[in-house]
């Protein structure tokens, strides 16, 4: 039998020439993306790891038989109920917006198993659809199981299904990211910015939480999801090169954009984990020092590597590392019956170590949970009460989110006139990316504009039961439900 170096480098390579079609037509520049690359600019690519089907095969299911083994062992209710009551909304949180996410990136990787412009490049793809597919059902099995014991859980599978404003916010960013972008916009965005780029926060910085917390299975679960990440998302490196050196525009306007798009992402999902949801004892860093470490040092690495620059929008990005999870908190904090997972309120001590984390902002947002510990104190434990202040929330008409820029003092929100639409962005970023290409994004609705046209209802209950399909059991609440001994003695 031949031996593996003999044979590989032929099967992972499989380019012909093409005799009654024209290359063009096999790879159409609307579907393998642009700039259009001819089949010779491959003939030099490599990726590092040079994987057979065998070898996946066997490694894949190796690293299922583990995540089963973790499963059986600490999967189990009782196991799940000891963990911190605050962590497991962090979960929840986690538990709707990554499977079926990971579940449209199998269309993204599939399109580049077709059309991506060399065979390597394919061969890789088809390997990294297979390890979506996975990056879905893991957390499905895990985590939709738990809605025996906490109805909440059941949106670990419905949350993408229903018009839940943080939904038609993640659909917006992942609908583009994953299902409509070309194979070179899939690479750069999904392979680069959010695999390599942001990914080692969730799986590195947050598996040492969970690791923290005593959740081995979640931590197991972030564990094997990243051994798949880090062998596709290498496809982002070799595809990253080829587009700087064909149209270098192209590659730094692909990786502003979907820095800023990604940023907002992790910021609302690994920000308010880490921040909020993690309780103090099993707190290391920050949120803004994760980034720090695992973004910010080695993401601008990597792109002076490629000849790249930061993003012309660093310095904004910066000043928002010490605000943006923290408005966004505050205003989901008050808005919590608008979504699926409960909140906790930041006591003293908390307050202290945010203080020392967030030197320049944090005096802030003080006062802002000083008041919401006040309307507690009114209210009493165990009476949920609604802080839906005199300003309408407003949604960013490109990520879709609460407008939550700038700080408390200061909010960043520019409006834009474009024909009849008054549109409204929460950031200069934010603006910027839809001008660039509006016909991408103009059709969209926000939730505001839906009530107007009377498709979702205007009266707040009505719109959380019909239209974000939530019910007294699953809408978000204050984790204690304001019974913190804190708030008596403070
Ligand atoms: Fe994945
Ligand atoms: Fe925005």
């Amino acid at each position: 039998m031949l031996s593996r170096d003999e044979w590989l480098d032929l099967a992972r390579k499989l380019d012909w020439d093409f005799s009654y079609v024209t290359e063009r037509d096999v790879f159409p520049e609307v579907t393998s993306g642009s700039p259009w690359l001819r089949q010779e600019e491959g003939k030099d690519w490599d990726e590092p790891f040079r994987t057979t089907y065998a070898e996946y095969v066997a490694n894949q299911s190796a690293k299922e038989a583990s995540v089963r083994a973790v499963h059986e062992a600490v999967g189990q209710a009782a196991d799940f109920q000891k963990l911190h009551p605050h962590w497991l909304s962090a979960l929840k949180l986690h538990a709707a917006t990554l499977p079926l996410a990971e579940f449209a990136a199998v269309v993204g990787n599939l399109r580049a198993a077709r059309f991506g412009r060399d065979s390597a490049w394919r061969t890789m793809s088809t390997f990294g659809a297979l390890d979506e597919i996975r990056h879905a059902q893991i957390p499905l099995v895990l985590l939709h199981d738990m809605v025996r014991h906490d109805p909440q859980f059941d949106w670990t599978h419905k949350f993408y299904h229903s018009n839940n404003w943080v939904a038609i916010a993640a659909r917006h960013l992942f609908d583009e990211l994953l299902l409509a972008s070309d194979p070179i916009e899939f690479a750069i965005a999904t392979h680069f910015v959010f695999e390599t780029g942001f990914t080692n926060l969730q799986f590195v910085g947050l598996s040492s939480v969970a690791h923290a917390v005593g959740d081995r299975m979640f931590e197991t679960m972030l564990k094997s999801i990243q051994t798949d990440e880090a062998r596709h998302s290498q496809i982002g490196d070799a595809v990253l090169a080829k587009i700087v050196a064909h149209d270098p525009a192209r590659a730094q306007y692909l990786v502003d954009k979907w820095f800023w798009r990604t940023w907002h992402l992790f910021a609302v999902v690994t920000g308010f984990s880490m921040d909020y949801l993690t309780p103090l004892a099993s707190r290391r860093t920050s949120f803004k020092e994760f980034m720090q470490e695992w973004v910010l040092d080695q993401f601008v690495r990597t792109m002076e590597e490629h000849g790249l620059s930061r993003p012309w929008y660093w310095d904004t990005f910066v000043e928002s590392l010490d605000a943006y999870h923290h408005m966004v908190y505050a205003s989901a904090y008050s808005y919590r019956a608008t979504v699926w997972f409960d909140f906790a309120l930041p006591g003293p001590e908390e307050r202290v170590w945010l203080a020392e984390k967030y030197p320049s902002t944090w005096p802030m947002f003080e006062p802002v949970w000083r008041r919401l510990a006040d309307r507690w104190r009114e209210s009493g434990p165990g009476v949920e009460w609604h802080s839906h202040g005199a300003t309408p929330v407003g949604f960013c008409d490109l990520c879709q989110l609460v407008l939550s820029g700038g700080t408390p003092e200061q909010n960043t929100a520019v409006t834009v006139t474009r024909g009849d639409k008054k549109l409204v962005f929460c950031s200069e970023p934010c603006r910027w990316i839809y001008e660039q290409e509006p016909s991408r994004y103009e059709a969209h609705d926000d939730v505001v504009k839906r009530i107007l046209a009377g498709e979702a209802p205007a009266n707040l209950l009505e719109l959380l039961r019909k239209y974000f399909g939530l019910t007294s059991a699953t809408w978000g609440k204050d984790v204690e439900r304001g019974g913190y001994r804190w708030l008596g003695e403070e």
